[in-house]
């Protein structure tokens, strides 16, 4: 499976800017691609409009080089599996009910979950780490525990696209490297095509087999993380002084204090004169 789009772009209603700026970027099936840029720098409406549920302006997007809009919700819902970003708690589910939404464009007519949708349900608990959690309603769950569970309901569709908005935020140092280390596996041994969108830039360099630099709507850079991670971009994109170093062959970035300048001894930055 490939998705692709070309020539985006997205105004929302009543905003003076564009959210996305033409922007032509793909994804093929067994490889990861991270896509990282500040805040409002619209990897979240990239996402939107990858996954089919917002219509672009302009430009398209295709899967297997036919258009997107050809497909029925329930197709693409069996096809791509998404964590977004935000969404309310609307109801009192436990945990294992949660993870069986994931399942709903399997399900048969009457609704009723076979032995493969309750086995497809089951391995997403355990690879997300969240099997004891079974029982618990989701409003009584940690950040972090409720974020494993929302990537268990995506697995458990079983898609051929994951999308994770980012996904690993408040998770802790091992569950946010097991979401990485899970989709990465997924890519690697059945052949998915995975979107991460992530503020985590060294991660990213690390897993990703591309990745993707978005700033002001616009795509920056996009290819393998070493060709694309240079200091002048992610500094420009940034908009803040960074070093770089490698890791494992992949770059890494280190965030720059301020200029010592403005800095006390004890490291507090002072007030820039006449502010
Ligand atoms: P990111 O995910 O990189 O933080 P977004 O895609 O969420 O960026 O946002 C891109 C831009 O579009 C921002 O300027 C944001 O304020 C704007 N935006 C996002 N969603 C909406 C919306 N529903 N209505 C109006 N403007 C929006």
């Amino acid at each position: 499976m490939k998705i692709a789009t070309v020539g985006l772009s997205v105004r929302y209603p009543g905003a003076h800017e564009p959210a996305l700026t033409d922007v032509s970027v793909e994804v093929r099936a067994g490889e990861s691609v991270a896509v990282v840029g500040p805040n409002g720098s619209g990897k979240t409406t990239l996402l939107r409009v990858l996954v089919g549920v917002l219509p672009p302006t302009e430009g398209r997007v295709l899967i297997d080089d036919g258009p997107i809009v050809a497909r029925s919700r329930r197709e693409l819902a069996r096809l791509i599996g998404v964590v977004p970003q935000r969404e309310d708690q609307l109801f009192p589910l436990k945990v294992e009910e949660a993870v069986l939404f994931g399942r709903y464009p399997h399900l048969s007519a009457l609704g009723l979950p076979t032995a493969a949708d309750r086995a497809a349900v089951g391995a997403a608990l355990v690879r997300c780490d969240v099997a004891h959690l079974v029982g618990r309603r989701i409003a009584t769950l940690s950040g972090g525990e409720w974020q494993r569970v929302r990537v268990a309901r995506a697995l458990a569709q079983e898609p051929r696209l994951l999308v994770l908005d980012e996904a690993t935020t408040n998770l802790d140092i091992r569950h946010e490297m097991e979401v990485f280390e899970l989709v990465t596996d997924l890519v690697r041994t059945q052949g998915i095509g995975a979107v991460i969108v992530t503020h985590q830039v060294n991660l990213a360099a690390r897993f990703a087999d591309r990745v993707i630099v978005m700033d002001q709507g616009q795509v920056r850079g996009a290819g393998a993380p070493a060709d694309v991670l240079s200091e002048a971009v992610l500094e420009q994109v940034f908009r803040w002084p960074v070093a770089m170093t490698q890791w494992d062959g992949a770059p890494q970035l280190v965030p720059l204090r301020q200029p010592s300048a403005n800095r006390t001894a004890n490291g507090r930055i002072t007030e820039e004169k006449g502010m």
